[in-house]
């Protein structure tokens, strides 16, 4: 097989990269490990910066978006007995959207499948070749045939955090920071309507809590637990307990409302940054080079932000035979990356409780903080929001 980019990974990096090639008239083929239904259902982020859906609107992916999602102005934040609105639209003229990244997953897929995307889903032994020629392949199996043989000109590892594509470049040229955060999330999707119009970003003595939301339908909420807890010791009873108490029922007469849980999973919390994002014919993009907490909602946006700054890359690489956007690729991303590194951390360390007294009181100070002065409101508001890609 031959293309001109070799794309690992049919997540939305590995998707929306192939859309955005094939509008620079490049051809792609996807590589995949797992099944198209299971990559389409896989239950993760649902909050859109306002640059995500410039991007995609700018290339005619949102229209669904548009008529399903709900625009967010702002989050609250609270601790006990006090409940703030930060208003983004106010502080920095932006707002997020609420879309679920199934639904963005689906919509990607669809318009691949329109314009004749090649894709081969349900390979295994993936890996990566020859980056430091300009002919680099990739090889794989399927349907029990080992070493069938891709190569292009390219090759763009879009595959994830357990993918292999960042272990091609050389350890003599990689560089990795990351910090494993000592609690994680249990996090629940619940058919019942949201309980806020708006996400609530609780602190409480017990624990982070989150009240997000995928629909006017389905909620998503999330607990902070140790990293080792067993999914079995959190009955439904007893999470809609703890949301109860950590989320403030019955302050100022707010109300949880719970309802049939349908799925349960526990997150751990990780930062993790590589560079280069480029060596040779390979590129990375998304959480193949990157992890953040999802305390920032930061993750799929800063997936979306790096596929932004590589298709012009490759299409001044492989089009017009200039390497400049190609060259600076990885600086320009990771200048983003680290931005939204910082904020998850920021929001994370904020938020979660870690059974110190001193940290629960500087806590709590710089929660009054943001919460009261326009200022702080407007950093956190700018990073929330988005800032554009390219920054
Ligand atoms: C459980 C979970 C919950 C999350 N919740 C949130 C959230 O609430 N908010 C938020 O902003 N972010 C969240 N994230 C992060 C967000 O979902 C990711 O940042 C986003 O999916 C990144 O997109 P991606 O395309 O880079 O990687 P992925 O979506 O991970 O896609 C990578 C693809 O590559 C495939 N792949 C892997 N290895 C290979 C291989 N060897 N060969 C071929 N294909 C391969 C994978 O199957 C996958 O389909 C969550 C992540 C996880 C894991």
């Amino acid at each position: 097989m031959r293309t001109e980019v070799a794309i690992i990974g049919a997540g939305p990096a590995g998707l929306l990269l192939s859309h955005l090639l094939a509008q620079d008239g490049i051809e792609s083929v996807v590589l995949e490990t797992r099944s198209r239904a299971y990559v389409e259902s896989r239950i993760r982020a649902g909050i859109l910066e306002s640059s995500t859906v410039d991007l995609l609107d700018a290339h005619g992916l949102a229209e669904r978006l548009h008529a399903e999602s709900h625009e967010h102005r702002g989050i609250y934040l609270q601790w006990p007995g006090e409940r703030h609105h930060l208003d983004f639209v106010d502080l920095v003229g932006r707002s997020v959207r609420v879309y679920g990244q199934t639904e963005l997953t689906k919509d990607l897929g669809r318009a691949r499948d329109a314009a004749g995307q090649q894709f081969v889903y349900e390979i295994s032994d993936t890996a990566v070749h020859d980056i430091e020629t300009d002919r680099p392949y990739v090889t794989f199996t399927r349907d029990g045939e080992a070493g069938i043989r891709l190569d292009a000109d390219v090759v763009v590892g879009c595959d994830g955090s357990f993918g292999v594509s960042r272990t091609a470049i050389p350890e003599r040229v990689r560089q990795t920071w990351e910090r494993t955060y000592p609690y994680a999330w249990l996090g629940v999707l619940a058919d019942v309507a949201p309980s806020t119009d708006e996400l609530i970003y609780a602190w409480h003595p017990d624990g982070f809590a989150l009240h997000s939301m995928r629909s006017p339908t389905v909620s998503r909420l999330y607990l902070q637990v140790d990293p080792g807890t067993a999914i079995d010791d959190w009955s439904d009873d007893r999470i809609w307990s703890a949301l109860a108490a950590r989320l403030g029922h019955g302050q100022d007469g707010w109300e949880l409302t719970p309802g049939p849980i349908t799925d349960k999973s526990v997150l751990p919390m990780r930062s993790f940054v590589m560079q280069p994002m480029r060596h040779g014919r390979l590129f990375l993009a998304g959480d193949a080079a990157h992890i953040v907490p999802p305390t920032g909602a930061k993750g799929l946006n800063l997936a979306v932000a790096d596929v932004g700054l590589l298709a012009p890359a490759l299409a001044g690489l492989l089009r017009k035979r200039d390497a400049t956007l190609a060259d600076a690729y990885s600086d320009n991303a990771l200048r983003r990356v680290w931005r939204c590194t910082h904020f998850s951390w920021w929001m994370t360390t904020m938020l979660h409780t870690t059974g110190d007294p001193f940290d629960a009181q500087l806590q709590r100070s710089q929660l009054t903080w943001v919460s009261s002065s326009s200022a702080a409101a407007q950093g956190l508001a700018e990073n929330y929001a988005g800032l554009p890609i390219g920054f």
